[in-house]
């Protein structure tokens, strides 16, 4: 049976610096561990060009390489990854994945992973604006318990300095009604307390 791999989770609204925490750990293994680190993205991601992956913050701009696939099947990714260790000769050490929430299967496929040995980190958005669980993210809480790992909780603070809970959601500049789209264009977000969040039209 093989040692089953870890799983780090960065979780928190926008702005939180989620994508700059997982490249930095990514750094970090390269650099120290000499770690083999695979960077997937899900290509429903517009942040970022084709095979980035960008972390947008005050101290700038980082980008790194990432192999892109298809939100709805990242199974599609198995293969790249034999592809991979047959041409570095080793296994890859650890699988990284950016905007978890737009995963497909992210439960699944992260525990398959885990259960192979891979160590595992997903950064991403566990509420998408309307205040509900955002894809499966929320689900990989079971994953850190059963196989062992870390949750980190990134801050983001509302305009009133309070901790912000909540993505809120702006269309030219107007909070978004609950019923528009989960994932749409040309959207905006500010990070927002529960007293300041704002959701015209929602039903509970
Ligand atoms: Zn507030």
């Amino acid at each position: 049976m093989e040692v089953p791999g870890k799983l780090e989770l960065i979780v928190g609204p926008m702005r939180s610096n989620k994508t700059a925490e997982l490249l930095r750990r990514i750094e970090t293994r390269r650099q120290y561990a000499k770690q083999y680190v695979m960077l997937l993205k899900p290509s429903d991601d517009t942040k970022a060009a084709a095979g980035l992956v960008e972390s947008r913050n005050r101290q700038g701009c980082v980008a790194m390489e990432a192999i892109e696939f298809l939100s709805a099947d990242p199974w599609s990714v198995l293969p790249t990854l034999a592809e991979t260790e047959k041409s570095i000769g080793k296994r890859v050490d650890c699988i990284a994945i950016d905007e978890g929430q737009f995963v497909r299967d992210l439960f699944l496929f992260t525990k398959r992973l885990l259960e192979h040995g891979y160590d595992v980190m997903v950064s991403g958005l566990e509420l998408d604006f309307r205040g509900l669980p955002f894809g499966e993210m929320l689900e990989l809480n079971w994953l850190v318990r059963t196989f062992s790992g870390n949750i980190t909780e990134l801050v983001a603070y509302c305009s009133c300095g309070a901790k912000a809970l909540y993505p809120q959601r702006l269309i030219d500049g107007k909070p978004a009604s609950y019923d528009s789209p989960v994932i749409m264009a040309g959207d905006n977000y500010e990070p927002r307390c529960a007293e300041h969040f704002v959701l015209p039209g929602k039903p509970h």
